[in-house]
C-alpha cells in the first residue's frame, strides 16, 4: 500500500490532520506508537482560548475557535463542548491596566471583552480567592474533553479512508517513506520492505514546504491503487 501522507502521532493534532486529509481524498495513514490521545493530549485541559500576544496568534487562534463551533454540532455529547468562557485574573492594579490593554486589543479586533472589578469578578467566579483586582471575562471561548475530541477525529478519518496503525513506531522519515522497525510490507515485486511508502520519493518535509501538494505528488515511482 502506498500513502500520500503518513501522520506520526494519533494526538489531537494528527487527529485533526488526518480527518482534514483524509476528507480532502487523500490516502492518509496514522502511525502511534501507543493509543489515540496517548501523549501530551492526554494531560491538556481541552481550553480553546483565543490568543493575543500577537496579530498572527490571534489570527490563528480566532480561526481554530471558529472551525470549533462549527464542528461541535457534530461531535459526541462526551465531548462536552461548551462554551465556558475564560477569565484572565489580574491580582493586582499592575495586572488590571495589563486587562485593560487585553481589552482594548480583543475590542478592537471584534471580539467581545468584558472587564471585571473585583465584585463582578467574585459574582463571575465565587471559588476564586479574596483580594483581586478584578478580570477580564472573554465569553466565547470555549472547552471541549479533548480525548473523545481526538477520537472522534481519528473515527472521521477511518470513515473517509484514512489507515490508523496503533501500538507501531515510527523510527525514522526517510526519502521511501516512514521506517518502522518489524514492518515486512510486501511490495509488488515480491521482496520485502520496511517502510510505509509514500507517493513522493522526495520526503515529507519538501512536500510539506510545496504550497501545491497535490501537484508535487503527481510524480511518484508508485500508483495509487484505486480505493475499494
Ligand atoms: C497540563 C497541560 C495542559 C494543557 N492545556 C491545554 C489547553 O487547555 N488548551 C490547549 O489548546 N492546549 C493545552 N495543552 C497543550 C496541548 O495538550 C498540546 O498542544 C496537544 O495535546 C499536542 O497534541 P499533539 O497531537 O501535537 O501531541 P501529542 O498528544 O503528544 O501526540 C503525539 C503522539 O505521537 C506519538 N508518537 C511520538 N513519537 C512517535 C513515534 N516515533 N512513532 C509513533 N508514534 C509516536 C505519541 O504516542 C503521541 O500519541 C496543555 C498541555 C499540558 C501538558
Amino acid at each position: 500500500m502506498t500513502y500520500d501522507v503518513a501522520i506520526i502521532g494519533a494526538g489531537i493534532v494528527g487527529a485533526a490532520c488526518a480527518a482534514a486529509l483524509a476528507s480532502a481524498g487523500l490516502r492518509v495513514i496514522v502511525i502511534d506508537r501507543s493509543g489515540v490521545g496517548s501523549g501530551t493530549t492526554a494531560a491538556g485541559m481541552g481550553h480553546i482560548v483565543v490568543m493575543d500576544d500577537s496579530e498572527a496568534q490571534f489570527a490563528l487562534t480566532s480561526y481554530s475557535q471558529k472551525l470549533w463551533d462549527k464542528l461541535s454540532g457534530e461531535l459526541p455529547q462526551l465531548s462536552e463542548y461548551e462554551h465556558c468562557g475564560t477569565i484572565w485574573v489580574a491580582a493586582d492594579d499592575e495586572e488590571l491596566s495589563e486587562a485593560r490593554r487585553k481589552q482594548e486589543f480583543y475590542t478592537n479586533h471584534g471580539l467581545a471583552a468584558q472587564l471585571l472589578d473585583e465584585r463582578t469578578l467574585r459574582a463571575a467566579e465565587p471559588n476564586l480567592r479574596e483580594g483581586l483586582a478584578g478580570g477580564l471575562l472573554i465569553e466565547s471561548d470555549s472547552v471541549v474533553y479533548q480525548l473523545t475530541a481526538t477520537q472522534f477525529l481519528i473515527d472521521k478519518a477511518q470513515r473517509d479512508g484514512a489507515e490508523i496503525r496503533l501500538g507501531s513506531t515510527a523510527a525514522a522519515i526517510t526519502d521511501e517513506g516512514v521506517r518502522q522497525p518489524g514492518l515486512a510490507a510486501r511490495t509488488r515485486d515480491g521482496s520485502e520492505r520496511d517502510h510505509v511508502a509514500l507517493r513522493s520519493h522526495r520526503g515529507c518535509a519538501p512536500a510539506a514546504r510545496d504550497r501545491d501538494r497535490r501537484v508535487r505528488l503527481a510524480a511518484p515511482a508508485l500508483i495509487r491503487p484505486p480505493r475499494p
